[in-house]
């Protein structure tokens, strides 16, 4: 196999399938040689488990995780590199690509179909642009899979780890701890990628929860999550009762109850307050 890094190599490929990258679809490929495997490594790839990847481009990462794991599932919406995969990729017999868009597609489904019970990690360099609302589809999705392993840009990564209770927490952040343990593994240079991004790159970890947090009602936990860190600037007082529809003195009586200041603001709010949160909210019946 050609040496896939090497941006020479890439060129010459890309030009004999006429391909351009596109910024839309967020195609920074990766050219330096030492990320993939740490990549295949932490993220679990093994030879009795299979690996779900978002993204395979012209497959540095994908044969990697080939090498490693007992199947590759690649999940690629750009049907223009599905040629260039078929020839960078020929000699791997224990993957299949799939083309699609990953935020469309039954996750549950293909991963029952396709790894027959086997364990199952998840490994991408996720197109910057949909970052969020795929970690989202992965965990809401509850996918039997032990890890999510990816590059993010660093502000994302910074959201997606940050502890609650802090100023880089959002509604994203909450629904990571909700359902994982998050890590961050190393950083990757701008430099790493052609075309370059003007911004740099983190490899995280999503340590998936075997046993997710009790609280009241899920639904309900994450109505709340959601609602406050929309009006993250304003009181508790103000964003509960703005963004769930309630009256003030409910809200109030609600906050008093789960031992909450009133005017502490979203962001300070951590796991446990969200969940006292939610079961005074439950218990009082204002939210629904
Ligand atoms: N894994 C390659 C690497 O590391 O060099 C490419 C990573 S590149 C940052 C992101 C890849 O995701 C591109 O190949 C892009 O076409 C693909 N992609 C973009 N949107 C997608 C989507 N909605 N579903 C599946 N793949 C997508």
């Amino acid at each position: 196999m050609d040496n896939l890094y090497d941006p020479a190599v890439i060129k010459k490929i890309l030009s004999r399938h006429g391909f351009t990258f596109s910024k839309r679809l967020g195609q920074n490929f990766l050219i330096n040689p030492s990320v993939c495997p740490r990549i295949a490594e932490l993220g679990g790839a093994r030879p009795d488990g299979g690996v779900l990847e978002i993204g395979p481009g012209i497959g540095v990462l994908t044969n990697e995780l080939c090498k490693n794991a007992k199947k590759v599932v690649a999940v690629e919406l750009d049907g223009r590199l599905l040629p260039i995969l078929s020839e960078t990729l020929s000699e791997h017999k224990n993957l299949k690509i799939i083309n699609a868009d990953v935020l469309k597609l039954d996750l549950n489904k293909l991963l029952a179909e396709e790894f027959d019970g086997m364990p199952v990690t998840v490994c991408a360099n996720l197109p910057y642009y949909i970052t969020s609302p795929v970690v989202m589809k992965l965990l809401e999705d509850r996918l039997p899979v032990e890890s999510v392993t990816t590059m993010v840009q660093r502000e994302a990564a910074d959201r997606l780890c940050a502890p609650l209770g802090t100023r880089e927490a959002g509604a994203v952040t909450a629904a990571v701890r909700f359902y994982s343990e998050p890590e961050k593994l190393f950083s990757v240079g701008r430099g790493s990628f052609m075309p370059s991004p003007n911004v740099d790159s983190e490899v995280i970890r999503l340590n998936i929860r075997k046993t997710l947090p009790q609280v009241a009602d899920e639904k309900l936990y994450f109505k709340i999550v959601r609602g406050v860190f929309t009006m993250r600037r304003k009181t508790l007082l103000n964003a509960l009762s703005g963004s769930l529809g309630i009256d003030k003195a409910a809200a109030s009586e609600v906050l008093k109850s789960a031992g909450i200041s009133p005017t502490a603001r979203p962001e300070q709010l951590r796991g446990e307050d969200f969940a006292a949160l939610c079961e005074e909210l439950s218990k009082s019946g204002a939210a629904h």
